[in-house]
């Protein structure tokens, strides 16, 4: 797996690139090893129950975040924040229906299979992540009106035709009672920015949404809600969760 992660780099950024890249991603994941054999725990992953010092830092080569990934189930802080959404305020477990999960994390694989009454498709491009659908977000193989749930967490920002993949959700979304929780990575400025290319340093990203992501659902037709994590301090702390919105978008007055 290394060996592959390496290669890929190579090719995408050259050997000296890659080298310099594997040597920082070894460097920092020693301490953070040794960090978590010698310190008390500060951290707890609420996905797999891990607990130690420090996150994994997470590393590409447009970018670092520390005190990131957990060692033992590389959920990152969206993936633990909404575990805890889905856990314990959606409360998933109850859930009925049909949801299609698009680009399924396995941090919260748990989670879709502790829900025994909910239909769930997992859908990806490549076969991996255990996916049961082979399929692209702009040409989804489902009927009309029929997901309950679609799931749908940083895959927008690597889709060349963002707006195509919206009127597909909408498409396939129950009307009124079904939703469609997304989110996607945002950056700090108004408007979003479009790189025009997939853009490797940046996990092939296509563009970085700006504040007027919602706008951008809204466009679609959705009627949307933005959703905030409301956890105490100590638990941003102790879980390691930077907040980050998401949305409910709901297919109301369709024809
Ligand atoms: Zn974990």
């Amino acid at each position: 797996m290394i060996l592959s992660w390496f290669r890929q780099n190579q090719r995408d950024f050259g050997i000296a690139r890659a080298s310099w890249l594997f040597w920082r991603v070894a460097w920092r994941r020693a301490r953070v090893v040794t960090s978590n054999r010698l310190l008390p725990a500060r951290h707890e992953c609420p996905c797999c129950g891990w607990t130690g010092r420090r996150f994994l830092d997470y590393i590409e080569m447009g970018y670092t975040a520390s005190n990131t990934a957990c060692p033992r189930c590389d959920s990152h802080s969206r993936h633990r924040a909404l575990f805890l959404w889905l856990r314990d305020k959606y409360d998933l477990a109850q859930k009925k229906g049909t949801a299609l999960i698009l680009a399924p994390e396995r941090a919260l694989a748990p989670l879709w299979a502790g829900a025994p009454l909910l239909r769930s498709y997992k859908i990806d491009v490549e076969a991996n992540r255990g996916v049961d659908v082979l399929a692209d977000v702009t040409y989804l193989p489902f009927a009309t009106n029929v997901a309950d749930l679609i799931w749908c967490h940083h895959v927008l920002e690597q889709v060349e035709d963002d707006v195509a993949a919206l009127k597909e959700f909408y498409r396939v979304l129950v009307p009124d009672s079904g939703e469609l929780v997304i989110s996607a990575g945002l950056n700090a400025q108004a408007v979003t920015r479009e790189f025009g290319f997939s853009n490797r340093e940046l996990s092939g990203n296509r563009r970085a949404y700006g504040a007027d992501f919602a706008a951008r659902l809204a466009n679609a037709g959705f009627d949307v809600t933005a959703v905030s994590h409301d956890l105490s301090q100590e638990d941003y702390q102790k879980f390691g969760i930077v907040p980050e919105k998401f949305y409910r978008c709901r297919k109301t007055g369709a024809k």
